[in-house]
């Protein structure tokens, strides 16, 4: 079971909320008023006029909301509701069980979310007609690192995440549609698995790639867009909203900027202990997987195949599971730091 996490940032996304104070008849069978709920909790509210955009505040914690939807995001990952808010008259309704599955996030009383905010989208490297690299006596890198995943799914669940695999067999996986599988399913963390390769026969050690910052270009790749389509039909944005579109792509983005270097830190770290190899760091690159996934994402290289004593050992299975292990717990430690 995961313990709250200290910093816990929530973005909650409704579609268009008209404030106001004006006294109506509302009928309330099953449904709750959003401003007495908030006001009863210390939760501020406050609507952007020109985004339409309504934002909950409660300390650092901030929700923003839209009517018309069912569906609440939390760190980029869907919660539905029983009912849709809904705007009747001057007032925002919302059913019953808003309170208990999201002001209580609000207010951190976490214990329901727990299990569904951590979803870990798993992605074992290479796979089908591309062996990736191939180690100095013949290992090649799909076949460890699905292996490598497969222990990971399941280090991971025994501690309470949802785990999703973009491969559970040797098959071929286009880049793009790893990335896609990540906005359908909408992860909260995107987790991809490599062994490395050098020139160098001495070169060894883990480590872990978060991704480099995108240019204006880089942020409008064909890729990402169709992602960010992916998630908007997820959330069931209407496409006439381009403001709220724009909050939604920069509160995503500055997320992901920050938390997948933590993360990647995290990993490098907890890795190279468990499996007592160096630890070469956190580094940032532009690959693919990592430029284009909309969660915090983080590409893992377990070791180098090109050096005869790590691909001896990258072929045991018990150094497998350490790395399992190592990169499990390290993703636990993240998310409850
Ligand atoms: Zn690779």
């Amino acid at each position: 079971m995961l313990r709250s996490p200290k910093y816990f940032s929530i973005i909650l996304l409704l579609s268009f909320l008209v404030s106001g104070c004006t006294a109506v008849q509302v009928s309330l069978e099953g449904k709750v008023l959003l401003e007495e709920l908030c006001a009863r909790h210390g939760i501020s509210v406050f609507r952007d006029p020109v985004t339409q955009v309504i934002t909950l505040r409660r300390g650092d914690v901030i929700a923003k909301a839209l009517v018309g939807s069912d569906v609440v995001i939390v760190k980029g990952k869907s919660i539905s509701v029983s009912a849709p808010v809904e705007e009747v008259g001057d007032v925002v309704t919302v059913p019953v069980d808003f309170e208990r599955r999201i002001i209580n996030l609000l207010i951190e009383k976490i214990e329901i979310a727990e299990r569904s905010i951590y979803a870990v989208l798993v992605d074992a490297g290479h796979g089908g007609k591309d062996p990736g690299t191939i180690g100095r006596s013949g290992t090649y890198e799909k076949d460890v690192v699905l292996d490598i995943c497969k222990r990971l799914n399941r280090a991971l669940k025994r501690k309470g995440f949802e785990v999703v695999m973009t491969r559970e067999r040797d098959k071929f996986i286009t880049l793009e549609r790893r990335t896609e599988i990540a906005s359908r399913v909408n992860v909260d963390l995107f987790v991809s698995v490599h062994a490395n390769s050098s020139p160098s026969r001495g070169a060894s050690g883990v480590e872990v790639y978060s991704f480099r910052l995108l240019d204006a270009k880089g942020r409008q790749e064909a890729q990402r867009q169709k992602n960010y389509r992916i998630l908007f039909e997820n959330l069931e944005m209407k496409p006439d909203s381009p403001e709220l579109a724009g909050v939604v792509v920069d509160m995503v983005y500055d997320y992901k900027r920050a938390e997948s270097k933590i993360l990647a830190s995290y990993i490098a770290g907890g890795l190279s202990t468990k499996v007592r190899a160096k630890n070469r760091g956190m580094k940032r690159s532009g690959f693919f997987v990592l430029r284009n996934t909309l969660a915090p994402a983080v590409l893992v290289e377990v070791g180098f195949l090109s050096n005869s004593r790590e691909e001896r050992l990258l072929k045991t299975s018990s150094y497998r599971q350490k790395i399992a292990d190592g990169i499990a717990e390290s993703v636990l430690r993240y998310v409850n730091r």
